[in-house]
């Protein structure tokens, strides 16, 4: 027996290999016709042995308490949508699994819930903008801003981690460049700083060009990859996402 939420945030009971509906005190079977109800006194639940819905669908269970748990998740914790989908589909039968939504589909769910939930509304002055505990820190819990000026006319702030700083100290070389086209509005510009280690871009550059040349799926994500650049900017992330998750494991380096 287990209550959770449906998508829409109604109460739904999972009893015996059947879902049901709050419908006040009683508990209605979600199929259309079906006759089946079951009620709560306190602390169990039974079906009415006189209102007993016709087949379970045990796989239909799964996915509904599947897709419970990747929205929890996803609203709760801070876990990639990677990590949080592949614990979720561990608990999966292998009937289920078969039935069981794609994976792009149950990321755009994370990502939805995510992006409401999470993400302020775009400010308008300079003075809107408090940057939210949630986004000082890195994913590793790292402070991540570095500098506030905290001016309203002339708003500067800087990016960067402690572990990302001592990465930068320790470059021979760094390339730094402003761009207008991606800063946020009110901005003029972003300017990044970027770092390589002596040794290590060379091999990846000549391993890279084998890959474009000779692998579909490789030279497709490169492609799109580039194509970032022309995208608007609050897409970028959730579009670099969705092209990592399509790009064959060579480019990570496996
Ligand atoms: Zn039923």
């Amino acid at each position: 027996m287990s209550l959770i939420k449906s998508s829409k945030g109604n109460d739904r009971l999972l009893l015996d290999g059947f879902r049901y509906r709050r419908e006040r005190t009683v508990w209605r079977c979600v199929k259309d016709k079906c006759k089946g109800r079951a009620r709560s006194d306190g602390n169990t639940f039974k079906m009415y042995q006189d209102r007993v819905c016709q087949a379970s669908d045990p796989d239909e269970i799964e996915k509904a308490l599947f897709n419970y748990e990747i929205r929890t998740k996803a609203a709760e914790c801070h876990a990639s949508p990677r990590l949080i989908i592949h614990e979720a589909r561990f608990k999966l039968s292998s009937d289920a699994a078969i039935t069981n939504p794609q994976y792009n589909a149950s990321q755009r769910v994370i990502q939805r819930i995510r992006r409401d939930e999470n993400i302020p509304s775009e400010p308008k002055t300079f003075a809107d903008i408090v940057i939210v505990l949630n986004f000082q820190i890195t994913i590793t819990n790292e402070k991540f801003i570095l500098y506030d000026n905290n001016d309203d006319n002339r708003r500067l702030l800087i990016f960067a981690s402690k572990e990302q700083l001592g990465f930068l100290n320790q470059c021979e070389s760094w390339h730094c460049d402003g761009t207008f086209a991606v800063a946020p509005k009110m901005f003029e510009q972003m300017y990044s700083v970027h770092g390589s280690i002596r040794g290590k871009s060379l091999p990846l550059e000549i391993h890279l060009k084998k890959e474009f040349l000779e692998n579909d799926v490789s030279r497709r994500t490169m492609k799109n990859l580039a194509a970032l650049s022309f995208i608007p900017p609050q897409n970028v992330i959730e579009e670099f996402v969705r092209i990592k998750e399509n790009a064959s494991d060579v480019l990570d380096g496996k």
